[in-house]
Parts: C-alpha cells; structure tokens; sequence
C-alpha cells in the first residue's frame, strides 16, 4: 500500500448545481471532520453543474488545499458515477459518502465513524425524519418491498446516501467496474459485516431535487435488475404459465369443435388472449432487452466518464 492510500478518513460528495448549497456545506462540514482529532480529505466532484459550483470549490480548494480534492467532470454522469469516481481515487481507510444539499446532516458523521470503529466493514444510514415530498417517501417504501422481495439486500433505507464504507468494500466496488450501479446495494452485497444508524435528515436546504420522476424510475431499475435475475424469472415461470393455460385452451376448442360443432361468437375471445399473450411477450422483450443493455454497457467497456480537471495537491 503507498504512503498515499494510509489516511483515516476519506469524505466523497457529489455536486451538481449545488451553489446555493455549497458554502453552507463547507461552513458546517469542515468544522465537524478538523473537531475530529483524525487526518482526513474531503474529494468533491463537479458533475457537470451548471452554475457556479465549481467556482465555489475552487475557492474552496484554495482555502483548504491541505485537505480538499476536486474532481471536474466535462459533462453531468450522475450522481453514481460522480461517487464512483471518488472511489477510484480515495486515499482514505474509511470512506464516507454524503449528499451536498444538506439533507444529511455533516454533523451526524462521527455517528457512523463511531459504528465503524466497533468493527463494522458497511454502515449505511437511514433517516430518521424523512424530510421528502409524501411521493418520494411511498415511491420509495414500494421500492423497499420489491427489493427485498427478489435481491437479498437488507436495508431499511436504501435512498439514504449518508453512509461509511471500508475500504475494502471500496476496492471491491471499483474492481467490480460497475456502471449502472446503486452503490448502497453493492456496498452491501461486497461487505461481510454490515450494521446500520439512523441519521437525522434535513429538508433540502436550498434549490430543487435534481430527480426527475424519469430518473427515479431508472435508478429504480438500476437497483432492481443490477442486483438479481429475479424479474427474468419471475417472467418465464408467468410466460410458461400463461403457455400452459393457452394449451389447454387450445384443447378444450379442438374438443368442443369436434363435439359441438364450429362456433362464430369465439372470435373476439381469441382475439382477446391473443392481444394479452401479444402484450406478455412484449413485456418480456422489455425485460430481456434490460438485461442486455446492462450486459453490452460492460462488454462495451468504454470509459464512463471523462475528468477535464482534477484540483489536488499530492
Ligand atoms: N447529484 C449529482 N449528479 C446528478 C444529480 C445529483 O452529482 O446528476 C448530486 C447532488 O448534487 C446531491 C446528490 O447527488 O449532492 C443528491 O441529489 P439530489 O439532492 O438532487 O437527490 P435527492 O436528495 O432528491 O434524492
Ligand atoms: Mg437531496
């Protein structure tokens, strides 16, 4: 291990049009991590933002170079990838990922460090309070349920990004070279001593939540079909069903054509089972074509993102 990879704590928070945000952040967090007596860095990323967030981090960086590490993306990849960029370059023994609006709060930190030192590889965070439109927080609880119903991954919130992580589950994540990943659920499935905390959670402390509804159904899909081949197999045991009952219904017409004689008032029955088996198969198509999507993205292997500027002192 280099001298450079051997500091306690790591702090990794992604950005993207957090402005507004930022120097509360750094007035709040800052304090917190120097009242901690250990060596630490805080890496931000730039994802693409479109304001002057990154001006503020620039600053930022120059206030506190000692520990302050800015990644600048060219263009916006997302919150994921912003954090897995970070990863990839963590120095610290322990990582923490938080979210830049303040919704989780800087000063529940030693929280997580306290669990963290009593052993723990994975502490993930879960909200207290959550401060989230009435949508997001059931969006979110039917999430949960079919979650739990097809992956193995135990969390009480997986929306929550306050969280500690090893690292070794860090250099376990990056060696997986995921894309369309929700680290949460990585982070759990690669660690093998995992604990939670709950946090406090802030409503957002300034502008609006960068999820559209769009993005939140992807990244639902990211968590559900990254993390298991349930959904394929759920499918085909409903698709062998419904072939199973279309065969026997093919059965009982060839019999009742035989017996009864050939019937005329049938035909918008057929074209009803017809259209539905139709649409199961589409939905299948669908569901296959997510899977090799997922699998052409990492045969494809093409680089993720791209870093225009890197703000660091060695
Ligand atoms: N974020 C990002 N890239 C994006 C969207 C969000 O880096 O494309 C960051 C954002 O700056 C914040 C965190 O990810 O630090 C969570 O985003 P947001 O607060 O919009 O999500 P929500 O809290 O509504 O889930
Ligand atoms: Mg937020």
């Amino acid at each position: 291990m280099s001298i450079a990879s051997s500091i306690p704590l790591s702090i990794v928070i992604p950005v993207y049009n957090e402005a507004l945000n930022l120097p509360t952040l750094f007035a709040r967090l800052y304090p917190v991590l120097d009242a901690l007596g250990r060596r630490y860095e805080i890496i931000f990323t730039n994802d693409g933002s479109a304001d002057r967030s990154i001006e503020l981090l620039r600053a930022q960086y120059a206030a506190r170079p000692d520990v302050t590490r800015v990644i600048d993306f060219n263009s916006n990849y997302g919150q994921h990838m912003a954090i897995m960029a970070a990863f990839e370059r963590v120095r610290g023994e322990v990582i923490v990922t938080l979210d830049a609006d303040l919704q989780n709060p800087p000063e529940e930190i030693p929280k997580l460090l306290a669990k963290m030192d009593a052993g723990h590889d994975y502490v993930g965070g879960y909200r207290l309070n959550r401060q989230d439109s009435w949508f997001r927080t059931y969006a979110s609880k039917l999430i949960n349920f079919v979650r739990e119903q097809t992956t193995s991954i135990e969390m009480t919130d997986q929306g929550c990004m306050l969280r500690a992580y090893s690292r070794g589950v860090i250099d376990a994540i990056v060696r997986s070279g995921a894309i369309n990943t929700f680290i949460p659920a990585l982070a759990y499935s690669l660690s093998s001593n995992p604990a939670e905390v709950g946090v406090k959670h802030e409503e957002r402390h300034a502008g609006v939540s960068n999820y559209s509804f769009y993005s939140l159904i992807r990244l639902n899909f990211d968590l559900i079909t990254g993390f298991s081949l349930a959904p394929l197999q759920y499918f085909t045991m409903f698709a062998g069903a419904c072939s199973a009952g279309s065969f026997v219904l093919v059965i009982v017409l060839a019999l009742r054509r035989l017996i009864v004689g050939p019937e005329e008032g049938g035909l918008f029955t057929l074209f009803g089972i017809l259209f539905f088996l139709v649409s199961v198969t589409m939905v299948g198509i669908g569901l296959i074509g997510e899977y090799v999507g997922r699998t052409y993205q990492v045969v494809r292997a093409r680089q993720r993102y791209h870093v225009k500027e890197m703000l660091e002192t060695k």
